[in-house]
């Protein structure tokens, strides 16, 4: 369940919280008990990511379908039996077009966070060089435009950050995710020479 269930799933009957461990960051309760299966019910997290596709200076990001002028990194949730990888790779193909071999991306960053009260995610962003992609730039799925911008080209244009991307990263994160996703495909470019 990614919401607090009110009924169990298996055979519908209420079930009433059970209390959340100590060490929960979060002052909901995860655990609930269904009296008629004498089974629990979790509430957890989904899980999500998000590609940063570096081109020299720049970044590639997407415009969100839903509201135009606002800009997001290629992003979605993981489907049934991907890998985090996996989904990523799939939605940044679904998004822009471009095609990445999942095992080439390279982990930049994690964190959890609440985009709907009471829908909690987990996601993990990855890297990639636009030389390890292949495929046409193009927007697609989800996306009305997809473009690569130096965070300063972003910043001086009149586009603004969608309100997801802000809640996960902050207001100015687009050079802080620049340099986060250069040191991670540095580090791993120098380990594997
Ligand atoms: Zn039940």
């Amino acid at each position: 369940m990614n919401q607090p269930p009110s009924y169990c799933p298996y055979c519908g009957a209420s079930v009433e919280g059970v209390d959340s461990p100590m060490h929960s960051r979060v002052e909901t309760l995860m655990v609930y008990r269904c009296e008629s299966c004498d089974d629990y019910v979790f509430y957890n997290p989904t899980p999500g990511g998000s590609a940063v596709v570096v081109n020299g200076d720049a970044l590639l990001l997407v415009e969100d379908f839903r509201a135009s002028g606002e800009w997001k990194l290629p992003s979605g949730r993981i489907e049934l039996g991907e890998s985090m990888r996996e989904g990523v790779a799939r939605e940044l193909e679904e998004e822009t077009g471009l095609v990445v071999d999942p095992d080439d991306l390279v982990y930049v960053h994690d964190e959890a966070g609440e985009p709907v009260p009471d829908q909690h995610m987990v996601n993990v962003e990855y890297a990639v060089p636009r030389s390890k992609t292949s495929g046409t730039l193009e927007a697609g799925s989800d996306a009305t435009d997809a473009r690569f911008f130096t965070p300063d080209e972003f910043e001086s244009s009149s586009f603004i950050l969608r309100e997801s991307h802000v809640d996960r990263f902050g207001d100015e994160s687009l050079p802080w995710l620049m340099e986060e996703a250069r040191s991670a495909l540095e580090l791993q470019s120098n380990a594997s020479r």
